[in-house]
């Protein structure tokens, strides 16, 4: 989760709005929402997804059984886990840390090489 307005990575979580998860930037100060939830997917769908990393799956893996880009199945993952640490549940910050550097580190291999 990024700030929308300075895209500083120092956010943090400001309790709930609303129900949503709610956000604040330590750098420019101004408090955001979650970003609403990409369209055209049915909640089934997303559910399945999310089943199936809490399960194990990867995030790749799954965008190649589902067919939908493993960004958007991380969004929903996370998500989830936002309703889910509202109680005292925590998922381990490892593992998602773990994920997203995968997701970077392929992210540059893919555009950053350049090489054909
Ligand atoms: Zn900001």
């Amino acid at each position: 989760m990024d700030c929308p307005y300075c895209q500083s990575h120092k956010v943090v979580k400001n309790g709930h709005r609303q129900g949503k998860q709610s956000y604040l930037c330590r750098d420019c100060g101004r408090q955001f929402r979650d970003s609403p939830c990409p369209a055209g997917y049915s909640s089934d769908v997303k559910e399945l997804c999310v089943k199936m990393s809490l399960n194990g799956m990867g995030f790749r893996a799954i965008e190649r059984v589902s067919g939908i880009s493993h960004n958007t199945v991380l969004n929903w993952v996370r998500l989830a886990q936002a309703q889910i640490c509202d109680d005292n549940y925590e998922i381990p910050e490892t593992a998602q840390i773990d994920e997203l550097q995968t997701l970077e580190s392929s992210k540059k291999t893919k555009f950053g090489s350049g090489q054909l």
